[in-house]
This record gives structure tokens, C-alpha cells and sequence, in this order.
């Protein structure tokens, strides 16, 4: 399921549309200290589902629009599209590439689209579960993540292990089935 394409528009330090094109093997993103790597790992985060605008850095959600510059002012909307080549069908969908779409308003609306469709947050979920790439699965380390690991507390560690063993899964449906 490699990742094809990252696309932002209009997300943090990223106001005019930028694309990112991962080729084959590994992809390493080099810049000064303040360039916007960290924005771009958040951005993935992000289209996929995160729902915490702390872990993104903010106060609010909305602070992942560009919020203007000393020549530029600030813009209205964000987002973020991410295109995954789904030909080995290792996310929950039919067709051969998939692109997740998120994109959020200064108004506060915001949507998620699949393939242009616009689809609930719990179809994102659902779509990245099980694939070892759910919003806070350890596909990404970001600064601080290791310390945050080694710190936190037994149960919150086993679910980082329920993750990576992939019964997480059944632990969601178990508890949707006792809440019906
Ligand atoms: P480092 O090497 O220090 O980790 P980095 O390349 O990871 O740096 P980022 O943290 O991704 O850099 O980028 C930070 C920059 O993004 C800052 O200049 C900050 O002002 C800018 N930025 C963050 N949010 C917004 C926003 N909503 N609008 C405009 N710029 C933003
Ligand atoms: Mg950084």
C-alpha cells in the first residue's frame, strides 16, 4: 500500500498548493530548522483523522490554516489530500488507488471525501484499521513520541501493543456490540 502522493493546500506554513511525490523507496524530507517538516508529518496525521489539535501544535483546530505572514494574508481554508496505490487491497477499499481528503473552514465546518465522496470520520477510521497506518498508530514518530512511549502508563503502553498486534480491531467492535 505505498504512499503515492501528499497534497496541502492552505495547511499551516504550506499556503500556496504544494504536492509531494513519493517514489519508490525511502523518501527523506531535509530543510532548515522552521521550514515546515514537522507540518508535513502533521498533515498526514491530520487528513488521517486526528483529533487533537494540541498534538498538531494548536490551541484549536483551525490553527492548521495558513494564518498569513508578514507579506500574505491569511487564508480561510485548509487541506490535505493523501493518495495511497491500494493495488495489494490492504486498505478496506475496492478501487485501486485511494485518496483521502480532509479540509476544514475558518467557520469551523470541516469534511473528509474518499475518492471525491464525502464520507464520515468513522469511514477514515474504518478504512485504516488493521492497515498498521490508524491516526495514532507507530507508522509515525514525531518529536518526543519515544520519551512520550517510555513514560506513559502500563495501560496506555498495552494499547500501544494491541495496536501493533492488530487486535485493536476487535477491542472497537467488541465495544460497539456491548454498547447496542
Ligand atoms: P525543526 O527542524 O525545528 O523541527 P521544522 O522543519 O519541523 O523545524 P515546522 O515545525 O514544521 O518546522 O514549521 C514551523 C513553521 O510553521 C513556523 O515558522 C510556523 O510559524 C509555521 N506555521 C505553523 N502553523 C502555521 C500556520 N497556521 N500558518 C502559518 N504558518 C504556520
Ligand atoms: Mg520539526
Amino acid at each position: 500500500m505505498p504512499l503515492k502522493q501528499l497534497i496541502l493546500n492552505g495547511f499551516k506554513s504550506f499556503a500556496d498548493k504544494t504536492t509531494i511525490n513519493f517514489d519508490t523507496g525511502i523518501t527523506g524530507i531535509v530543510g532548515p530548522n522552521g521550514s515546515g517538516k514537522s507540518n508535513i508529518t502533521e498533515a498526514i496525521r491530520w487528513v488521517m483523522g486526528e483529533g487533537s489539535a494540541k498534538s498538531l501544535r494548536g490551541e484549536n483546530m483551525k490553527d492548521v490554516i495558513f494564518a498569513g505572514s508578514e507579506f500574505r494574508a491569511p487564508l480561510n481554508r485548509a487541506e490535505v489530500s493523501l493518495i495511497f496505490d491500494n493495488q495489494d487491497k490492504q486498505l478496506n477499499f475496492d478501487n485501486k488507488q485511494v485518496a483521502v481528503t480532509r479540509r476544514i473552514l475558518r467557520s469551523g465546518d470541516s469534511e473528509y471525501l474518499i475518492n471525491n465522496q464525502q464520507v464520515r470520520l468513522k469511514d477514515i477510521r474504518d478504512l485504516f484499521v488493521d492497515s498498521g497506518l490508524s491516526q495514532d498508530s507507530l507508522a509515525i514518530i514525531s518529536q518526543g513520541k519515544v520519551d512520550q512511549i517510555l513514560n506513559s502508563r502500563p495501560e496506555d503502553r498495552r494499547g500501544i501493543f494491541e495496536e501493533a498486534a492488530g487486535v485493536l480491531h476487535f477491542k472497537q467492535q467488541k465495544e460497539v456490540a456491548l454498547r447496542q
